[in-house]
């Protein structure tokens, strides 16, 4: 079968689609034939080498929707022909943090596609702890490449006690991440502010329901602090936007951070947190609960997951050049059939 593989860590180029045999699942596990595949900021990454993958050739990878065509011994509830989603949060699934479902606290915790062979081709086997029941209403494409996005945003909001009624304000909205985070809030009765560096982008947020947008490069902190400062920011750019998120946030507010597109030190002014009681909520990935509940808030229809672009499986490089580009708003999928 295909499989679009790293070959070494020098970036994009180095996929190169191979011929690999077809694996077979182990007891406990299912083989998912993918009809869709779905791209993250981590391929890119994990293409630079940040971090390498333990062994080369690397399927890359996280999101994926597809067909059971095959099931392992002793494995009850999915048989062939079931419509799956991949839910790319792996763990050991034995130690206490993996017994509590906080599988991203577990010593062992990866991610399909960068410390486990991933989605980007045609048949992948997973455990079935990480297959999950494709809910009819949810297209493939969507289906495909919601999941690291949206469990990462859904944590993020979680984590920081979102309520009904506060407001949020999204940081660079326009990728996976912030553009779910945005529609997670939204589905949850918050009142979303935007900031981008592009005004299409803005436009685009308002159409889907913010209340306003700011220049991520403006003094967009000064000016929402004046209306009264939000409750909640969530910032993956760092240290190009932190300052300003910070001054836009209420006395008492919390700011999640999952990422920092802009890089990764960031001179915190420490009075400018205490006086105002700030807090700073790191997260990363989501548990399978979150993940379940990311996935349902789609299925009921509160929260979009806007697909940017779907790519051919033979045009995976052109699609990860379009990621990086930045341009999209939302996921970008992949059809493998
Ligand atoms: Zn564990």
């Amino acid at each position: 079968m295909k499989a679009w593989q790293l070959t070494d860590t020098t970036g994009i180029d180095a996929y190169v689609l191979n011929d690999i045999d077809e694996p077979s699942p182990g007891p406990g596990e299912v083989r998912v034939a993918i009809k869709r595949s779905g791209l993250n900021h981590l391929d890119l990454w994990v293409a630079q080498g940040l971090p390498a993958p333990g062994k080369l050739p690397h399927t890359g990878g996280s999101d994926g929707a597809g067909v059971v065509d095959a099931v392992g011994e002793g494995v009850a509830g999915f048989e062939v022909g079931d419509e799956v989603i991949v839910d790319p949060s792996m763990s050991c699934g034995s130690c206490d943090h993996c017994r509590r479902d906080e599988i991203v606290y577990c010593p062992e915790f990866g991610i399909l596609g960068e410390h486990h062979p991933g989605t980007f081709t045609e048949k992948v086997v997973i455990p079935t702890i990480n297959a999950v029941r494709k809910p009819g209403v949810v297209d493939w494409d969507v289906a495909g490449s919601f999941g690291l996005a949206s469990v990462t945003a859904l944590r993020m909001l979680e984590k920081a006690g979102l309520k009904r009624g506060q407001t949020v304000l999204v940081v660079g909205v326009g990728g996976g991440v912030s553009a779910s985070a945005m529609q997670l809030a939204m589905a949850q009765g918050a009142e979303v502010l935007v900031t981008s560096r592009s005004q299409e982008k803005i436009d685009w947020a308002i159409t889907e329901g913010a209340t306003a947008g700011f220049d991520s490069t403006s003094e967009f902190g000064k000016e929402i602090s004046t209306q009264g400062g939000v409750d909640l920011v969530i910032d993956n750019v760092g240290p190009a936007t932190l300052k300003q998120s910070m001054r836009a946030t209420k006395a008492g507010g919390r700011i999640a951070i999952c990422g920092a597109t802009s890089g990764p030190k960031f001179d915190l002014t420490l009075p400018q947190l205490w006086f105002k009681q700030l807090e700073l909520i790191g997260s990363s990935m989501g548990n399978h609960a979150e993940f379940a509940r990311a996935l349902n808030w789609i299925a009921i229809g509160k929260a979009k997951s806007p697909v940017a672009k779907v790519f051919g499986f033979d045009e995976l490089p052109d699609a990860l050049r379009y990621l990086d580009s930045g341009e999209q708003v939302g996921n970008v999928a992949v059809a493998h059939d």
